[in-house]
């Protein structure tokens, strides 16, 4: 597969990396979107759910919402997309994983150099001090699912970027300069609907990396990218691995 070949041969060059993934990853090992139709939860819409309007309206449902999705999310299990990602992070001077899903997927599969920019289902913030916890660790309001901040007893909300809520300070910064020192970026899973993730991408490409995109199917980002690998993530990823071994090892041998 010749661009799988190309797309091995600019990391095998690369000494920096951004990787960028997005919801597709996630769909491999079975979440759902929970946007749209089919995401449908007692009646109403994720668009309906995650913003801070319906949290002030009724914490205690958005609460009930977010620890569905937590079962769901924790009866996941990280796929070969996600492994071979935790294998690449070791490989390059610098690496970054920049993610769009909030499951945990990576942080389970192993990846430490990882920016979760909307945020963890598993964390809650202090709507009152802003301290961010392991939900576990959040004490719950006697007789109600919304748990309480254990340094201040303020309510505590999901720790996730909601509609119509801007970046946390400092996420994105570090995103776009991760993106101007990339030799090469690879991006997976992402629709590109989902603006601040692809123009990082973009961004990395103008600054003189090689944008690598990994999807099903073809999006803006396919059509700008340098390399596009149709298919699924949990194949390319790690058949793109091997190949970059392989090259490498060749490097070796003939230098
Ligand atoms: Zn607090």
């Amino acid at each position: 597969m010749e661009a799988l070949q190309r797309a091995a041969q600019a990391l095998a060059s690369a000494r920096n990396v951004l990787a960028i993934t997005g919801a597709g990853i996630s769909a491999e090992s079975g979440i759902p979107t929970f946007r749209g139709a089919g995401g449908l939860w007692e009646g109403f819409r994720a668009e309906e759910l995650a913003t801070p309007e319906a949290f002030g309206r009724d914490p205690e449902l958005v609460w009930r919402w977010y620890r569905w999705r937590r079962d769901i999310c924790s009866k996941a299990a990280p796929n070969p997309a996600h492994v071979a990602l935790v294998e690449l992070e070791s490989r390059f001077e610098e690496f970054l994983l920049a993610t769009q899903n909030v499951d945990g997927l990576h942080p389970r599969a192993g990846s430490r150099k990882l920016i979760e920019i909307h945020g963890n289902i598993d964390t809650a913030r202090c709507t009152k001090c802003s301290a961010i916890l392991p939900l576990d660790d959040a004490s719950e309001i006697p007789g109600s699912q919304v748990p309480s901040c254990p340094r201040c007893t303020g309510r505590m909300r999901p720790h996730i970027l909601w509609f119509g809520e801007t970046y946390w300070p400092g996420v994105l910064d570090k995103a776009f300069a991760a993106a101007s020192r990339a030799n090469a970026v690879l991006v997976i899973g992402t629709s590109a609907q989902v603006w601040p993730p692809a123009q990082i991408a973009l961004q990395a490409q103008k600054s003189g990396a090689t944008l690598i995109d990994v999807n099903p199917q073809p999006t803006e980002i396919s059509a700008a990218a340098d390399v596009f690998l149709q298919g699924k993530a949990g194949d390319l990823v790690p058949a793109l691995l091997h190949a970059c071994d392989r090259v490498c090892g060749e490097g070796i041998r003939t230098s």
